[in-house]
């Protein structure tokens, strides 16, 4: 069986190995030469081009993702020439926009932010005074690691998003406690599985830190994030993996922020604490086959990214680090170190908690400011 992958990220790049395994082959259509998902690439294009994809997925057996931005017409026509897409793109729109997912979540009676369509400067205003006076202003498209999501206070602070004359959402500022995240696997008969919800720790819009399971959340927590998920996913006829973003309120309410419908930042410790990664699972419920038992390895997993920093041979750095912990597990994604940038990730897991969170931080900081560590 051939598993097309449309972006060669890191997320393509880590469906690889777990390709490998299932005996899979998996080809990648890649933006550019050299990219993290370079071992599988069989192409390097653009995916807004119809004839590149077409080219591309010819003797798939089906066509999955690496990120959510491809065109819904390319979508569309290749399911009209008989393509198996999954998630397919009536399920990915929800994940391309923000505006329709919100629309869609209120249809399904799941718990949101307040929310509004604004296409201009007294719309916002009105949301303002009716919110507190701030508000959280989100392009409906394109946005990811927190580009496109901007707190305002009044709609002057706005006018550059204004003038594009797109409309854009508007959402009350959530006085959260943390943010969680529910991943499910879903395949096209409706057999669903889900990892234990996990709390996700941001810096900058950027998702830094990842303990798995969410702690304190036994029970109804961790029972309302599965049920959220599991209405989403049916609903929406999501196939493969559904990662759901919640914030907890201060109130202790699960409110939904955002979706993806692939592998995700907050699963990634699944490759090591959980019987079944979620590349694994995403590529089964493409291709239709059973899912695998989501059951953790250890009472806590964490995961840690490395963002670039001031250390550029990540490689000679891993002697250091792999010194650390013997426990540890390192993914580097073969990307060019670059300040900020999420260049790989460490996965660590065990009894106790606090141990394990130290061992894979201290690692990071190894690679993110060299032999220093945390005392850079
Ligand atoms: P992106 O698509 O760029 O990841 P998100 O919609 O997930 O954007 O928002 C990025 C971050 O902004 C969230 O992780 C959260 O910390 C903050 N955020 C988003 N929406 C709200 C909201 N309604 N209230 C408070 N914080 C929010």
């Amino acid at each position: 069986m051939i598993i097309g992958v449309i972006g060669g990220g890191q997320l393509a790049r880590m469906m690889i190995p777990a390709a490998v395994n299932l005996g899979i082959e998996l080809r990648v259509l890649a933006e550019t030469d050299g990219s993290s998902a370079a071992l599988a690439a069989t192409a390097v294009g653009d995916y807004h081009d119809l004839e590149t994809v077409l080219e591309f997925v010819k003797g798939v057996d089906a066509v999955t993702f690496d990120h959510e931005h491809v065109p819904q017409s390319i979508l569309r026509e290749l399911v009209a020439r008989g393509v198996h897409v999954h998630p397919g793109p009536d399920a990915l729109l929800y994940a391309q926009d923000k505006l329709q997912m919100r629309q869609r979540l209120a249809a399904l009676r799941v718990p949101m932010p307040d929310w509004a369509r604004i296409e201009d400067a007294a719309a916002l205003d009105t949301f303002l005074g009716e919110h507190g006076g701030r508000a959280v202003l989100k392009t409906a498209t394109g946005g990811y690691d927190g580009k496109g999501v901007r707190v305002v206070s009044s709609s002057a602070g706005a006018a550059d998003w204004l003038a594009l004359g797109q409309p854009l959402l508007v959402e009350e500022l959530v006085e959260f406690r943390r943010e969680l995240a529910q991943l499910v696997a879903r395949r096209p008969s409706g057999e669903l599985v889900a990892w234990p919800v996990v709390e996700s720790i941001q810096r900058d819009g950027v998702c830094v830190e990842v303990i798995a399971p969410a702690p304190s959340s036994a029970g109804r927590v961790a029972d309302v994030a599965f049920e959220i998920a599991e209405t989403i996913a049916g609903g929406l006829g999501v196939t493969g993996v559904l990662a759901v973003e919640l914030f907890e309120t201060t109130d202790e309410r699960l409110l939904v922020n955002e979706l993806a419908m692939r592998p995700h930042n907050t699963g990634h410790w699944t490759i090591d604490g959980a019987v079944t990664s979620q590349f694994e699972n995403h590529l089964r419920g493409v291709l239709g086959l059973p899912l695998g038992s989501t059951a953790t390895r250890a009472p806590w997993s964490v995961m840690v990214n490395i963002l670039g920093g001031s250390v550029d041979d990540l490689n000679a750095a891993s002697v250091d680090v792999l010194a650390l912990d013997a426990g540890l597990k390192i993914h580097l994604y073969g990307k060019a170190v670059k300040p900020g940038r999420k260049v790989g990730h460490v996965n660590a897991y065990g009894h106790d908690l606090d141990d394990v969170l130290a061992s894979a931080r201290e690692a990071v900081a190894r690679y993110e400011h060299g032999p220093q560590g945390a005392h850079a």
